[in-house]
Parts: C-alpha cells; structure tokens; sequence
C-alpha cells in the first residue's frame, strides 16, 4: 500500500479524539497511585516524597505534551507512542513505592495495557505488555538487588513473579483479540457503507436503465463475490408505453470479461421459481439449488446453478425484478453466517439503489421521449423533426451523400373533419402516421409537421429514391387501415442537390407540395434541378381506390 494511501485510510476513531481520551485516562493515571497510599496505609512501602515527585512531574509532561498534537499528525503520533513509555516508567515507579507484587499497582498496569489496547490498536497493547514486564522484572530485580532501598527482601520473587506476568499476559491478549474481532467487524461494515457509497455515486452518473442493471450485475460480481449473476427486470403495468426503455423485459447477464449480455425475460414465472417466491414475500430468498421446472430460464442462462441468492427488487406499479447471484464457495475464503448475512444486507441496499436509479432513469426517458412524440399520432413531433433535419444536414454536409425532406399533407382533410367529426379525423391522423412510420427504414424520421401535414425524412437517398419512397409513403397512406380512406399531396426536396441549407430545403419540398396540391391532389411532386421545373411522379397505372371526393 502506497504511503498516501496510509494516510487516507479511514480509522474507525479518529486519532486527535483518541488522544483526548488518553489523556483523560492518564490524569486518573497519575492520581491513583498517591490516592492509594492514601486509602491502603498497608501498601506503603517507599516514601510519599518520591511517589509525590513523580506524580508531580508526571503532570508537568503532561501538560507540555498537550498542545504538541496541534503541531501535526506525525508529531502527534510520535508523542503518543513516546508517553506509553513515560507511563510504563512511572507506573512502575508507583509498583516499587506501593509493595510491588503485594500492591494495587499491578491492577493499574493492567487496565493500562487495556485502556491502550482498546483506545489505540492491539499492537501497541501487547507491545505495552512486554514494556510492563521489563520494567516488573527491572523494578523487582533491583530492588532483590537492594539498588533502591533497604527495605526489601533481598530475593527475586519468581513465583510471584510469574503469577503477575501470567495476570498481565492473559489479560492482554483477551483484550488484544476481543479488540480485534470487534475491530475487524467494524472495519468490514465500513468498507460495505463505502461500497454501497460509491455505488450511489455511480448509478448518478448513469441515465441509461440498461446500464443500470448491468452496473448492479457488476457490483454483485465484484463486491458480493458472486461467481455469477443475472439480474431480471420486467415491466409492470403501464411501463410499457412508448418510449419506456426496452430493457424492461430483459435478463442482464456479465459475460466472463464483465461484458453484459442481454436476453428476452421469461414470459411468466413458473410456480415453484425462487423468483417468484421472492417476489412474493418481498423478501431474499437463498437455496442450495434451482428446481428444474420452476427457474428453467435461469438454469439455460446458467446452467448447473446453485447456492443462489434471490434479491428482489420493485418500484411500485412500474417494474419489478430480481438481482440473481450464485455464492458457490470462493477459493480461500471461508464462509460464514455472519459473511453472507452481510452480503445479503449489501445486496438488498445495492438492489434498492439501482431500483431508485432506474425509476429515475425511466422517468428521464419518458419525459424525453415525451418532449419529442407528438401525443396524438405518437410519431416525432415538430422541434424533434426541426433538430434531427439540422443534424442531418450538418453531417451529410461532413461526410458526403444526400438526404431528402418529403412534406405530406392530406388532402381535403377539412371536409373529412366536417362530415364525420373530429374524432373520425383524429383517428385517421393516427392510423396515417401509422402507415407513414411503417414504409421508413431504420434511420428515416416520420414526424407530425403540424395539423394534417406530416414531415419525412429519408436518409441516403438521392432524388430519384426519394421520389421513389415519397411515392411509396403517398401509396401507404391511400391504403392505410382507417375508417375513412384519405389521400395525401407530397412535395420533396433533396439536400444538397435541390438546397444545402435546412430552411430553403424546407420551402423548396413546400412549393412542390402545393405544386402536388394545384394538379389534382393525391400525388408526388420533386422539386426541379438546376433551375428545371419541378417534376411530378407519376403513380402506378393500377388504378387504386379513389377516396370519396370532397373537393366539393
Ligand atoms: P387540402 O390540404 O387538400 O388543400 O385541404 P385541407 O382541407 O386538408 O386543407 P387545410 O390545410 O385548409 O385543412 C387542414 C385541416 O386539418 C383543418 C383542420 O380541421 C384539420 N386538422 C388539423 N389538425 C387536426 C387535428 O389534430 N385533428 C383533426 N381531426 N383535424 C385536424
Ligand atoms: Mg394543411
Ligand atoms: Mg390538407
């Protein structure tokens, strides 16, 4: 791990708030030991001098090693790990004062090394541990030796000896591994907070409901170890109107590289499927094995599946779905309860994130398409025809070829409206957009122009096709399946070779429509090249089905 990102890494208490407690601590520290010689006159066994002394100067590091942590983090760190020594000193001043093995001291060292323990790391505990010691082993050692004072037994209590390091090291490595355990619980629930964190801030920058689902499949692979995964999104009621995204409907699976692959979802899930079931209960479901029969879907996608989890997902009558993973043993990692609870508890949160997500994704795309559908006839309205035709031209301007414009415009619609009503006409509006839309190829635009007029854009044509699938969407309309048959006049015009901007394109196809209009109606008229009069298409011979003349 680079020292950067040492630094970065989160603690679990922060250090300045860890000092403030070592502090706290150590002023009861430094108190206890005068107040025992107080309390326990039967402890005594030095002068109140040297143990007052000590206690005094104890306090006066203190107090100048307080503002220290302000001068920075390594100074801070320094200075902390260098006090822990200065304890052990004058703690084991205060053990030779107060009777040593017979005294209260030893109790004080031990809640020393937990209180370091638990307030720095385990490490520093148990290195604090075999400072202790020493320092016993020194302390009892020179008193044997009769070095500070007269009043000792002048022997190294071995057994007594032992018992205190046996207290001591007992103590410091329950505290050291219930510490660690903890830690590491605490450690694992903070890395799943940052997981879920990051996840959140994906999904923002992501609109798309595909990939959404497929960034959910991919956290599941990655963070919640599963060996492979599908994720299941159906619509439910009214999500399928137009323009709602057609992954709804859709199985997302991660190929090996993490390439998400998407498949038609069952039609209806089998009685029995694990699925369902946790659809049901809106709960997880976790099994050892898929039942054939029940998720067959699942099994064709991954066959051999087992030890499944089933997360289930809704948003309320919009879409439900599934976040399916398998947890098949992972090489050198052991799985217990508690690892898979955890999993669990981050599946389900991941799940509810990504559902936020595509509720929100799904309401963009509506709003979207909803802002470039015309609402009656459900083809592209006017300000999407306006910006797709600008589009068009700039990138027919760049790379070469032509495109041409054909206005459509019923004919004697105004009489259709008078005889049969509004709603008769707004049928037939529909049922023209529908033929209109059906005779475009991948990559023409239909749109409603504005009242009974109809705008096309045909892709990669030069005018002779254009004349062509103008004719063909005039012979569309004539046989539309409406109520009432209805023609429609075409004026087209080809851009660059009629015009090479947008607007004049646009009035040169107007003047062919009316050019349409003036020679009988129900017909295609081209505008003219180079200064040529424009050139009407002539229609099949086959005589169609004339529409009832309303021309009076
Ligand atoms: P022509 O184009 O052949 O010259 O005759 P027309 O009767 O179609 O001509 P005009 O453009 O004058 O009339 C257009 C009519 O289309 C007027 C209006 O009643 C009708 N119309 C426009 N928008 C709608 C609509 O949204 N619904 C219905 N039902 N009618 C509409
Ligand atoms: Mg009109
Ligand atoms: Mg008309």
């Amino acid at each position: 791990m680079s020292t950067a990102g040492r630094a970065t890494r989160p603690e679990l208490v922060p250090l300045a708030s860890r000092i403030r407690w070592t502090v706290a601590f150590r002023v009861v520290l430094i108190l206890l030991p005068p107040l025992m010689w107080q309390l326990l006159p039967g402890a005594r066994s030095g002068e109140w001098a040297s143990l007052g002394f000590a206690a005094a100067g104890y306090l006066a590091f203190l107090l100048i090693t307080l503002p220290l942590p302000r001068l920075g983090r390594p100074v801070a760190l320094t200075m902390f790990l260098a006090s822990l020594l200065v304890d052990g000193i004058y703690l084991a001043w205060a053990f030779h004062l107060l009777n040593g093995l017979a005294g209260p001291v030893g109790y004080l060292v031990t809640l020393h090394i937990v209180a370091v323990t638990l307030l720095v790391s385990f490490r520093s505990g148990l290195r604090l541990a075999l400072w202790h010691s020493l320092l016993a082993f020194a302390v009892l050692q020179a008193e044997a030796a009769q070095v500070l004072g007269l009043t000792m037994t002048p022997v190294f209590p071995v057994e007594g000896f032992a018992t205190y390091l046996g207290v001591l090291w007992i103590t410091a490595l329950a505290t050291a591994t219930f510490a660690a355990v903890n830690e590491r619980e605490l450690r694992r629930r903070r890395y799943d907070t940052e997981v879920l964190r990051r996840f959140a801030q994906a999904l923002e920058a992501i609109d798309d409901p595909a990939r959404i689902l497929a960034a959910l499949a991919g956290l599941a692979r990655q963070e919640l170890l599963a060996t492979r995964v599908a994720v299941l999104a159906r619509p439910q009621g009214d999500a399928s109107v137009p323009g709602v995204s057609g992954v709804l409907g859709t199985v997302v699976t991660l190929a090996g590289d993490g390439v998400p692959l998407f498949v038609d979802a069952p039609d209806e899930l089998a009685p029995g499927s694990l699925v369902a079931q946790a659809l049901a209960t809106r709960e997880p479901v976790l099994s050892t094995r898929v039942n054939p029969g029940a998720d067959d879907w699942l099994l064709d996608l991954l066959p051999g599946l087992h030890h499944v989890v089933v997360v289930p997902f809704a948003l309320n009558d919009q879409l439900d779905g599934a976040l399916v993973f398998e947890y098949g043993p992972v090489k050198g990692l052991g799985r217990t309860a508690s690892v898979e609870r955890r999993l669990l508890a981050t599946a389900q949160q991941a799940a509810a994130q990504a559902t936020m997500a595509l509720g929100r994704a799904l309401l963009l795309q509506r709003l979207r398409t909803a802002a470039e559908t015309d609402g009656l006839t459900k083809v592209a309205n006017r300000r999407m025809f306006d910006v797709t035709l600008e589009r068009e031209a700039a990138q027919t301007r760049r790379t070469g070829g032509s495109f041409a414009v054909a206005l459509v415009d019923l004919d004697f619609f105004k009489s259709l409206n008078d005889e049969h009503g509004h709603l008769v006409g707004d049928d037939v509006l529909r049922g023209t957009a529908q033929a209109i839309r059906e005779t475009c190829r991948d990559g023409d635009l239909a749109a409603r122009y504005g009242g009974e007029e109809f705008a096309v854009i045909f892709t990669h044509v030069t005018a002779d096709q254009a004349a062509v699938a103008a004719e063909r969407v005039r012979s569309a309309i004539q046989r539309a399946d409406v109520s009432v048959p209805v023609t429609a006049s075409i004026g087209v015009a080809t851009f660059p070779d009629h015009a090479d901007d947008p607007r004049e394109l646009l009035a040169l196809a107007d003047e062919s429509l009316y050019l349409a209009k003036s020679a009988g109606r129900n017909r295609v008229v081209v505008a003219g090249l180079d200064g040529e009069k424009p050139r009407m298409v002539p229609r099949p011979r086959a005589s169609e089905p004339r529409p009832a003349d309303r021309s009076h």
